[in-house]
């Protein structure tokens, strides 16, 4: 599936108004103008920055936000206040703007000319002041937004933008998200339940369940074509166990996992889905637990979690449209096992089959081994260890008022020694600050063990995701004290409670 639609654009909003005299806002116009393009140009930003005309009184202002909601390939707005714009102009437009918002705080000239400095061109470069005005009613209004300080030619604001403009895509995905379920949650377990309802409204994403029969049918109903191409790509992409390999004993297993993927396909491409959940209580008619079907389809852009847990799935499914382009890779994960030493302490995650080989290190190999638990055929599963890196595992829990994101930065390594017989794909990692630290906070944030990893969007493309949700997201990394942490949840109950889902 195409990772995100393109088309998309950002917006950008110039404040000014009529006092100036035309001359001046022909000046404001051509360097509004010229910001754009320095932002354009730098490459970062992931999506054309779209000029508009200066914007001078509430009515244009008004109607220039509603145009930006109402239309599909707007997926943010950026506003700067190049000259002082009264702020009681914005009032109708931020209360009609329902896209996220950056407030640029920069200049079009990025020195004073000390020697030849007047009044003409203090009048002309005062966003120093027209952007305090704005932020004034933002802050007001409780306008949920980022706030960009800088140059336009500075790469690190340009980043800043840039990042901003990920999490839009990913917001921009969410609000329009299908995710199906095979069947319900694994039976008994709390963390993968959560409001369904609340979510949609919260993050947009729609959470729909299917009998796993249907999916039953798809598998069975597959093409032959489609499967032997599945097969074919399958060859092509890994290197495939010799029982596995054309000719070989087990080769009708690696074509029913083939059909598999072909059904999956079969269902979710008609269906505008762009993740899905199974459950290894519940497979039906199912002869195998889906496993290098899935991790396919993960790996194409797929959002994907097991046992039911459909906001893993969402999670991973938006992590992979905020990641579009960049380097490293977004899987669904668990934390597995624990290695509490000797040397440095680290993590295991895995999970039964489902990790993407977005995340691999090297070419993942095809085999087929028993699976201990669900009473089924033996799957047929890609294996590989994760490629060294940086990144964060990222879970998201439901605590009956409010949804909280728990993110723990992670450094993947190679295990302290071949893992010969784990028959599954994996990552080790050293969580930061410590594994002791790090396992503290979580489950004193009652963070979940599914997870989405991210070795390729960072985790402040995930902040002002958050910031776009107005979900609460807290962080353990690099200075994480469990103490503190402790302190920060207990007011962020208070804080998110008296705001009652109004939060910023
Ligand atoms: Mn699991």
């Amino acid at each position: 599936m195409a990772v995100h639609a393109g088309g998309l654009e950002i917006r950008f909003l110039t404040g000014s108004q009529h006092l100036y005299g035309e001359s001046v806002l022909a000046q404001v116009a051509e360097q509004s103008r010229a910001v754009v393009d320095v932002l354009n140009e730098g490459g970062e930003i992931p999506v054309p920055v779209v000029w508009t005309p200066v914007l001078t009184g509430a009515e244009a202002i008004r109607r220039v936000c509603l145009d930006a909601t109402a239309d599909d390939r707007c997926i943010g707005v950026i506003a700067w206040m190049h000259t002082f714009s009264p702020a009681k102009a914005w009032i109708a437009g931020m209360d009609a703007l329902r896209k996220p918002l950056l407030h640029l705080h920069t200049q079009a000239n990025r020195s004073l000319p000390w020697g030849e400095i007047d009044m003409d061109f203090m009048n002309l470069n005062q966003a120093a002041h027209g952007d305090r005005e704005f932020g004034y009613i933002e802050a007001r209004m409780g306008v949920r937004r980022k706030v960009v300080v800088g140059h336009a030619s500075d790469p690190d604001v340009r980043r800043r933008v840039a990042t901003w403009a990920r999490a839009a895509t990913g917001w921009n995905a969410a609000q329009t998200l299908r995710l199906a379920r095979f069947g319900d949650n694994m039976r008994d377990v709390a963390v993968t339940e959560a409001d369904k309802v609340e979510a949609q409204i919260r993050f947009g994403f729609s959470v729909n369940t299917y009998g796993v029969n249907e999916l039953v049918a798809a598998v069975d109903g597959a093409p032959d074509r489609a499967v032997s191409d599945v097969v074919e790509s399958w060859e092509q992409s890994y290197s495939l166990a010799p029982e596995l390999a054309t000719g070989g004993e087990r080769r009708e297993s690696l074509v029913y996992a083939a059909r598999v993927e072909a059904g999956l396909r079969s269902f979710l491409e008609p269906g505008g889905f762009g993740a899905f959940t199974s459950n290894f209580e519940d497979l039906g008619g199912l002869r195998q637990l889906p496993g290098i079907g899935v991790q396919r389809l993960m790996s194409e852009g797929y959002g994907f979690a097991g046992e039911g847990d459909w906001k893993t799935a969402a999670l991973v499914r938006v992590l992979k449209v905020m990641s579009e382009g960049l380097d490293g890779g977004v899987s669904f994960m668990e934390d597995y096992s624990y290695h509490f030493g000797p040397g440095e302490p680290k993590v295991l995650g895995a999970h039964m089959l489902e990790v993407c080989p977005s995340i691999a290190g090297e070419r993942p190999r095809v085999e087929i081994h028993p699976l201990s638990i669900g009473a089924r055929e033996d799957p047929v599963r890609l294996v590989f260890d994760a490629l060294p890196a940086s990144g964060y595992v990222v879970g998201l829990l439901d605590l009956g008022d409010r949804f909280r994101l728990v993110a723990n930065e992670v450094e993947i390594v190679p295990p302290d020694a071949p893992l010969l017989r784990l028959p599954v794909a994996r990552a080790v990692w050293r969580p930061a600050p410590s594994l002791a630290v790090a396992a503290e906070s979580w489950i004193l944030a009652g963070g979940p063990h599914h997870t989405a990893l991210s070795t390729a969007a960072g985790i402040d493309v995930l902040e002002d995701f958050a910031t776009m949700a107005g979900a609460e997201l807290v962080r353990i990394g690099r200075d994480t004290v469990p103490s503190e942490f402790l302190r920060e949840l207990r007011w962020n109950d208070a804080y998110y409670r008296m705001a009652a889902g109004r939060g910023r």
